[in-house]
């Protein structure tokens, strides 16, 4: 498939989190010759609902957000018809008495408070005095998605969800997960009071003193588990493992999640950003819940994408058909060759005047000059395949676009598909 297909960008942090989100793939495409010259991403191509999504993780070892913008931005170029991008992965939660949040639980970024989703701090300069230097508020995610996610919430506060359903499948179809990505025991759900620290290097089963954990009953069976938060993230440069300082951001600000890459993408190429909670933020870290915790975000990545339409996602059509489509990035544009052996092999499907195409007359003005605009406007069914060159002067396709004209038979039919 092209790259011109693609639309969701969908980016990892770790290898977990890569590992899940494939997971959730309806069916994977074959990833060769789809990137552009120097893109050193590793991507995972596929189809996810209705939507043709990209997968990508950032290279072994490397954190953070100067990270995360660089494999967003060799993403954007590798294709160039990404209408959306979504931060998926694992995160730090913020238990609070506002905010019920337990491991495995689920976090996404939505504005709250006049703010834009993702809180953007400063952790270094504000470990000597305490205090956080607050670099701002990142762009908002795009309306399409902030609505799904109002959607999403609505229907799972009145029917509830079956993203525990949805992992136990992902798992049946991916045996060697289950024992690393399958949900932990409740009992290793611990919680302990904000001043107790991690007491040395064992398990908090075996170091830590249980009677600084704090009692919270079982979810009941009509309460959502694992439970969906929106509000605020916040990121920044360094791992967030300190209970206190924890607890005064998330007093100053509601936050609900701590995690390090959404502060370099959200800027760039404003995204959605949904954490699985793998831990409380504090000294008690551990591994074991990040399997389970990056299932529960991707499972509800996918339940989110079933909600965006992919008429919107793709701007024009659904991503098995074949239609026009135009790139959000400013390019050099170019009509190329016409396709008339495709037409010949497949008239019939160029010909429904019914289908998606009705109004591309109208919208594709402004992308052809004029003249060649008349000659295609009045001619029968045509495939008009749309390149772009970079600064290499490599030209790659990015798009199709079909003409027909319609109301005159002969125009309409097969045969003066073929003879135009
Ligand atoms: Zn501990």
């Amino acid at each position: 498939m092209k790259s011109s297909k693609y639309t969701v960008g969908w980016i990892c942090a770790i290898k977990t989190e890569y590992v899940a989100a494939q997971a959730f793939l309806d069916e994977e495409h074959d990833t060769s010759s789809r990137r552009s010259h120097h893109d050193p991403n590793d991507y995972t191509l596929g189809r996810m609902g209705k939507h043709n999504v990209i997968i990508a993780v950032l290279p072994n070892g490397e954190y953070g957000k100067s990270s995360a913008a660089a494999v967003m931005s060799h993403m954007l170029h590798s294709f160039p018809n990404i209408q959306v991008v979504l931060m998926v992965g694992i995160g730090g939660g913020v238990p609070s008495a506002r905010h019920d949040i337990r491991l495995g639980d689920v976090v996404v970024s939505s504005p709250s408070r006049g703010n834009s989703g993702v809180f953007q701090y400063d952790f270094g300069k504000s470990v000597q005095d305490q205090r956080f230097h607050h670099t701002g508020f990142m762009n908002q995610p795009p309306t399409v998605l902030r609505t799904a996610v109002a959607g999403l919430e609505a229907s799972y506060e009145r029917k509830g969800h079956r993203l525990r359903n949805s992992i136990g499948t992902a798992l049946i179809h991916n045996p060697r997960l289950g024992r690393k990505y399958s949900k932990p025991s409740w009992s290793s759900d611990r919680l302990y009071v904000s001043e107790y620290s991690h007491r040395g290097k064992l398990a908090c089963a075996d170091g830590c003193s249980s009677d600084y954990l704090i009692p919270r009953r079982p979810r009941s069976e009509q309460e959502d588990n694992p439970a969906i938060h929106c509000g605020l993230i916040a990121s920044g440069d360094t791992l967030m493992k300190d209970a206190i300082i924890r607890d005064t951001l998330a007093e100053e600000h509601d936050v609900l999640c701590f995690e390090m890459e959404a502060a370099g993408l959200m800027n760039n190429f404003p995204c959605l950003v949904i954490r699985g909670i793998c831990d409380y933020s504090d000294s008690h870290k551990n591994k074991e819940w990040q399997g389970y915790a990056a299932m529960t975000a991707a499972a509800y990545t996918k339940d989110l994408l079933k909600r965006v339409s992919p008429m919107m996602s793709d701007s024009e059509q659904p991503p098995d058909e074949d239609s026009h489509s135009k790139s959000h990035q400013s390019q050099r544009v170019l009509i190329a060759d016409f396709a008339y052996g495709e037409q010949e092999s497949h008239p019939s499907e160029y010909l429904n005047t019914d289908g998606p195409y009705q109004d591309t007359e109208e919208t594709s003005t402004a992308w052809i000059p004029d003249d060649r605009y008349q000659e295609l406007r009045w001619g029968a069914p045509r495939i008009n395949h749309w390149s772009h060159q970079d600064e290499d002067n490599q030209s790659t396709e990015i798009g199709e676009q079909y003409y027909y004209q319609q109301g005159n038979l002969i125009e309409d039919s097969p045969r003066g598909g073929l003879r135009s």
